[in-house]
């Protein structure tokens, strides 16, 4: 049989990597690979999930009107500049899709987040990685590479895997040094767990080509209902909205979502939990001599010696059943990525790794 070719550039797009969730031969196993949030949705959101289904043969809003109100309303936003997505990959997607094609170039940091290059790919756009500066997002070397052809420049706020931040100054220098042909996406997928940021609100509100993207998969605890936003000027939005499906949010999503985001007590509740535990792991990590910068995000980059030492800490947290994530593909070879989790999976991570330096578990 003769094999059908698919378009040019297809066979190039990477297949994403995602956390793993299995040990081969350990039955019970404690996930830290996807900073999910271990205390799981808000119990709102649960129930809003089971009332959803006496009306799962309707379709669902094409317009997402309720979720984005009440986006707008916890966020103080005009929701008619809210746009939702399949998550935010799917917000992302949108961007590309509508603003970069063939020949065009999409900027994203050294360490970015891996979808980055992949919908560049499928819009067939061309990625272009820059270096980042002691892991943190370098706005001059991103405005170095800036040029006729730069459509989209994307950039994590705090990153991942990083857990760092720029400023707000900086943010600002980057949205004002770039040409108008070209967008800057803040994706501000952690943004929650940052007290006071506003994941770059207020920078949209100046800025005409900057787009904001946030996730339900993190803070939330809805990362397997697939629900993101994005915030934009009204004309973005209506350009997003253009490539969008009209159905791509199922009615179950966005009830779940509706329910999450109104339940601020229970945000609170997580928040503050993983600001705790956070500081406990990255405390008690340093002084057995894995070092990690402060984190803004609810996951921590441990630092060992080497791959080789990060590597084999990895194959020995596996054996205890402790699944973290491995950040070679992201250009950070000699660390892991350690999600938060609840206070049992936090003292088990933090044993094993002290087993595995030798010390006392
Ligand atoms: N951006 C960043 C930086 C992320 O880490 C993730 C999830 N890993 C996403 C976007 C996508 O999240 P989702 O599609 O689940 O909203």
């Amino acid at each position: 049989m003769t094999q059908i070719t698919p378009q040019p550039g297809i066979m190039d797009i990477a297949l994403y990597q995602g956390g793993q969730s299995h040990v081969a031969g350990v039955e019970h196993v404690i996930k830290l690979s996807s900073n999910e949030n271990p205390f799981g949705p808000s119990p709102k959101a649960i129930e809003a999930v089971r009332n959803s289904a006496g009306t799962l043969h309707r379709y669902p809003s094409t317009d997402h009107a309720e979720l984005r109100a009440a986006v707008g309303e916890r966020h103080g936003l005009d929701a008619a500049r809210v746009v939702c997505g399949v998550g935010s990959d799917e917000v992302l997607q949108f961007v590309a899709q509508a603003y970069a094609g063939p020949g065009d170039e999409v900027i994203y940091t050294e360490h970015g987040f891996s979808m980055y290059p992949i919908i560049a790919r499928m819009a067939g756009a061309t990625p272009v990685m820059v270096a980042e500066r002691a892991r943190k997002v370098d706005v001059d070397t991103i405005l170095a590479a800036v040029n006729g052809q730069t459509r989209i420049v994307f950039v994590t706020n705090p990153g991942n895997p990083t857990s760092t931040m720029i400023s707000d100054a900086e943010l600002e220098r980057l949205a004002d040094g770039l040409p108008a042909h070209c967008l800057m996406v803040l994706d501000g997928a952690y943004a929650e767990f940052v007290d006071g940021f506003d994941g770059g609100t207020s920078l949209v509100d100046r800025f005409e080509n900057v787009i904001m993207t946030r996730t339900f998969s993190k803070v939330y605890g809805l990362g397997g209902m697939r629900v993101g936003w994005g915030y934009a000027s009204k004309s973005i939005i209506d350009v997003l909205n253009r490539v969008r499906q009209p159905f791509n949010l199922s009615l179950t999503a966005l009830a779940a979502a509706e329910a999450a985001v109104k339940d601020e007590e229970f945000l609170a509740f997580c928040q503050a939990e993983n600001a705790r535990l956070r500081v406990w792991m990255t405390g008690e990590l340093a002084k057995i001599g894995v070092p990690s910068d402060p984190s803004c995000t609810n996951f921590i980059l441990a630092r060992f010696a080497n791959q080789t030492e990060a590597e084999a800490c990895d194959d020995y947290l596996k054996t205890q059943g402790l699944i973290v994530r491995r950040v070679a593909g992201y250009n950070l070879p000699n660390a892991l990525r350690i999600t938060v989790g609840d206070e049992e999976a936090c003292r088990r991570v933090v044993a094993a790794i002290t087993a595995f330096k030798g010390g006392a578990a």
